[in-house]
């Protein structure tokens, strides 16, 4: 991808009840500077995986829930927006959503840190450019593997 351009980028953070450790899942998906279309067909087994949390990125706008963002997140689990890439710190919001009824949690609840700025390549192999714009932005998650909590 090109590492210039802005594009909104989603990953799922799942809980991997045999390994007890979280695991960020990049879905196939299409995006542009303004939305993500996640492919949700040929998910990870939810047997094994509790879907806990949705992240997606605002590139350099504000890490506020649009009203796109309010029709989509309905799920029950957490949701996470980032804002302000182009900013040496990121803006992050944190909600709760139980069916679509939505509580603010505070960020530093969720992340307890962002450690070395990088992520394994083959998590870009899914995200492809949306016909409609031709302007892509690299998604820079800080994130790291919690590490396996037992909490
Ligand atoms: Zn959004």
């Amino acid at each position: 991808m090109d590492k210039t351009k802005q594009f909104e980028a989603l990953v799922h953070i799942l809980w991997d009840q045999e390994e007890k450790q979280y695991l960020v899942h990049v879905p196939r998906q299409t995006v542009s500077k303004v939305s993500v279309h996640a492919e949700l067909k040929n998910e990870m087994d939810p047997s094994r995986y509790v879907h806990v949390m949705d992240i997606h990125s605002h590139n350099n706008m504000p890490a506020q829930f649009s009203a796109i963002d309010d029709q989509d997140e309905k799920a029950t689990r957490l949701y996470a927006v980032i804002g302000r890439l182009d900013q040496y710190w990121p803006a992050i919001s944190v909600r709760l959503s139980n069916g679509g009824k939505y509580m603010d949690v505070p960020p530093r609840t969720v992340f307890a840190g962002y450690g070395q700025p990088s992520f394994p390549g083959e998590w870009e192999k899914n995200i492809c450019k949306s016909p409609q714009r031709r302007r892509q932005k690299n998604l820079r998650l800080y994130l790291q593997r919690s590490g396996g909590g037992k909490e």
